[in-house]
């Protein structure tokens, strides 16, 4: 058996998970985040079709490793997704959560959570990821202090089912071959997903997140702004000095400038409507549409550009 996980879903786990634990966040402070799978059996494989992010742990001081509470509207919008994935012949195939920071394996509270899983679809599964298992290639021991497990081209995670659900609680776990698609190899897989890594968490916030784009976009446009004026006050001088000659040459590698500006926005902006997919699934009715709200300030502003350079053209 293997389980066969798009590239799409596979970064789908990674940017939940670093969303809570980063290096922009105390060690202290990170968190386990937990979603399910969808998708389908095809022989004897198990095929991953979506990778949704459900919640993340609230930390309070009695809470142990892997206590994560689902809300009321978790389980509402988990029954949503249920029901949408069997109308399209689809349906739950187990879980995933992150150990930020710690070992990949199973606890006894997650080999509940899969039997309960396993009960309802004998094939469901069971995903393991911890980020710095993926940065830093290695197996992270047990005990604080034992040595860690070098590792080569590992994607972070592994995957569990348990031996006989006959067992309960008391269950035996193995663990499952996958393969993700749409890598050309392993290597390739590490390196962009450890620059995703930090693509995640400098523009992926886990609190605050309309406040951080608004600023960003204000900024852009800020500076968007600024270099419109000063190219015009720029070709102002070039005449007042008497080198009008040169105003054209000027303008032009203003433009190109500017372009340059755009573009290199663009790809930010790309990637914040990227992550709207790997919100959990509760927030995106409401951060989605106010996402989409502020970033079309900025394809506002863009839009202008091209007679706003015609205008300056004009007039020099
Ligand atoms: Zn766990």
């Amino acid at each position: 058996m293997t389980v066969i996980i798009p590239k799409k879903e596979y970064q789908t786990i990674v940017a939940a998970a670093v969303r809570f634990a980063n290096t922009r966040i105390p060690e202290d402070d990170w968190l386990e985040v937990y979603g399910i799978f969808i998708g389908n059996i095809e022989g004897e494989d198990v095929i991953v079709s979506k990778a949704y992010p459900i919640t993340h742990q609230e930390k309070k001081p009695e809470d142990i490793i892997d206590k994560v509470y689902w809300s009321t509207e978790d389980y509402e919008l988990f029954s949503l997704i249920d029901d949408k994935a069997f109308s399209e012949g689809n349906f739950t195939i187990g879980w995933w959560h992150s150990h930020p920071g710690f070992k990949v394996m199973m606890s006894q509270l997650d080999v509940k959570t899969t039997l309960s899983y396993q009960q309802n679809n004998p094939k469901a599964i069971s995903l393991v990821f911890n980020p710095v298992r993926l940065i830093r290639q290695v197996e992270l021991p047990e005990k604080k202090g034992n040595p860690v497990k070098q590792l080569k081209n590992d994607p972070g995670f592994k995957i569990f089912r348990l031996d006989n659900v006959n067992r309960g609680i008391e269950a035996s776990y193995h663990e499952v071959d996958y393969r993700i698609d749409g890598y050309e190899n392993m290597e390739q897989l590490i390196k962009q997903t450890q620059k995703f890594i930090i693509d995640i968490t400098n523009f992926f916030p886990r609190k605050d997140i309309l406040d951080r784009y608004s600023k960003f976009v204000n900024d852009k446009i800020n500076e968007l702004n600024s270099k419109l004026l000063g190219t015009e006050e720029y070709l102002k001088t070039l005449i007042r000095k008497g080198e009008g000659h040169r105003t054209q040459e000027v303008l032009e590698d203003q433009v190109k400038d500017i372009r340059r500006f755009v573009a290199q926005t663009y790809i930010n902006i790309e990637n914040i409507k990227e992550f709207m997919d790997y919100l959990e699934f509760k927030e995106r009715e409401k951060v989605i549409p106010k996402v989409k709200e502020i970033l079309s300030k900025w394809d506002e502003k863009v839009a202008q550009l091209d007679d706003k350079f015609t205008e300056l053209a004009n007039k020099f």
